[in-house]
C-alpha cells in the first residue's frame, strides 16, 4: 500500500423502527468515502436500490416526440452554423459520419460540437470502432488546430452527455469540444491537489495512483501501451465509474493516435458492458493540463446515469 496515498472510508449505521418489518428495529450500514486526492467526499448508499431505467428508444424517433433535429442529416447544411475562415477555412470539418460544427451555444471563444452519426438515435451498442474514432480525430484535431491559434487558452476539454438522463439536450449523438481558461469545479480541485501533491512528494499523483491501484487490485480493470483503466474509489454517479488515465499525456498536444486508439478500444468494451448491464445513458469527459506542467495527467471519465423512474423522469443527481 502507498503512503502516499489514503483511502480512507468512514464507516457507520443508521438504526429505525422499520416498517417494511413491523416496525422492528433495523440497522442499515453506508459509508462516507473520500476521494485520495481532492478529498471531496462520495456517500456510498442505497446499494442495489438503484436500478438503471429502460429507456424508450423507438419512441424517440416518432415525429410527434422527435421534433425538429438540426443535427439529422438533412437538416445540417442549412441549419447548423460554420467556423470563421481563419479557425476552419472549409466551415465544418467532416470525417466518416462525423461533422465538427460550432456550438451555436458556445462555452467558451472556441466551442465545437461533433454531431456523430447520420442517424438521429444510436444505441448503445450501435456505436462502432469507426464512429467513435472519426468523432475524437475530429474533435481532438479541431482542439490542436485552436491551440496553434490560441495559445491564451491552457486548457482543452472534450465531454459527451448522451441520452435525456444525462442532460443531453438532443437524442442525436454529439459531443462537445472546447478550448478554455475555466475548466470547471472538478478539473480546478484536481489540477490543485495534483500540482501540491506533486511538489510534496516529487512524483505524480496520477503515477502513485496507477501503481497503488495495480497492487490493491480491487478497482484495478486493464491496461494498455498508453492508458490505464479504473474505477474511481469515490464515484461521481449513482451507478458507478470508470476512469481512464493517460500517464504519459499532459497537455493537447500529446494526445496521438495511439492514445485514441486506446479510448477507443475502452469505450467499446464499455458499452458492451452498459448494453449487458441495461445502462441507457452517461455523461463523459475527458480533461486535458497546460503544456508546461507534469503534474496533472490527462484522464477521462464516464459515468451512468438513469431517471429514478420512468413516470416522472427524476433525474439521479442529487443534493451531494
Ligand atoms: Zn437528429
Amino acid at each position: 500500500m502507498s503512503e502516499k496515498i489514503s483511502f480512507k472510508i468512514f464507516e457507520s449505521e443508521s438504526r429505525f423502527l422499520d416498517s417494511r418489518k413491523n416496525f422492528e428495529e433495523t440497522v442499515e450500514r453506508f459509508q462516507v468515502r473520500m476521494d485520495p486526492l481532492t478529498g471531496r467526499t462520495g456517500h456510498f448508499s442505497h446499494f442495489g436500490a438503484i436500478k438503471s431505467q429502460k429507456l424508450p428508444l423507438e419512441d424517440y424517433l416518432k415525429p410527434e416526440i422527435k421534433g425538429f433535429c438540426p443535427f439529422c442529416k438533412e437538416n445540417r447544411d442549412k441549419r447548423t452554423p460554420k467556423f470563421l475562415k481563419n479557425i476552419i477555412p472549409e466551415g465544418r470539418i467532416e470525417k466518416g459520419e462525423t461533422v465538427l460544427i460550432p456550438n451555436l451555444f458556445p462555452y467558451d471563444i472556441y466551442s465545437a460540437v461533433a454531431i456523430m452519426t447520420d442517424g438521429h438515435l444510436c444505441p448503445i451498442d450501435g456505436f462502432t470502432e469507426k464512429i467513435l474514432l472519426d468523432a475524437l480525430q475530429v474533435g481532438i484535431d479541431f482542439l490542436k488546430r485552436v491551440k496553434s491559434i490560441n495559445h491564451e487558452l491552457p486548457y482543452h476539454l472534450m465531454s459527451w452527455n448522451y441520452m435525456p438522463p444525462s442532460g443531453g439536450g438532443l437524442v442525436h449523438p454529439h459531443q462537445q469540444y472546447f478550448a478554455t481558461e475555466f475548466p470547471g469545479n472538478q478539473f480546478v480541485d484536481e489540477y490543485k491537489a495534483s500540482k501540491e501533491f506533486y511538489e510534496k512528494e516529487d512524483k505524480s499523483f496520477w503515477n502513485e495512483l496507477m501503481e497503488t491501484e495495480k497492487q490493491i487490485g480491487e478497482r484495478f480493470i486493464a491496461e494498455t501501451k498508453r492508458s490505464f483503466w479504473i474505477t474511481p474509489f469515490v464515484s461521481l454517479g449513482i451507478l458507478g465509474e470508470i476512469m481512464c488515465i493517460f500517464p504519459d499525456v499532459f497537455s493537447i498536444e500529446d494526445f496521438d493516435d495511439e492514445c485514441m486508439n486506446d479510448l477507443v478500444w475502452g469505450l467499446i468494451r464499455i458499452f458492451r458492458y452498459y448494453k449487458q448491464a441495461g445502462i441507457y445513458s452517461f455523461n463523459a469527459a475527458m480533461f486535458f493540463g497546460d503544456k508546461r506542467q507534469r503534474f496533472f495527467s490527462c484522464h477521462f471519465r464516464i459515468v451512468p446515469s438513469t431517471f429514478l423512474n420512468m413516470r416522472d423522469c427524476a433525474p439521479d443527481l442529487h443534493f451531494f
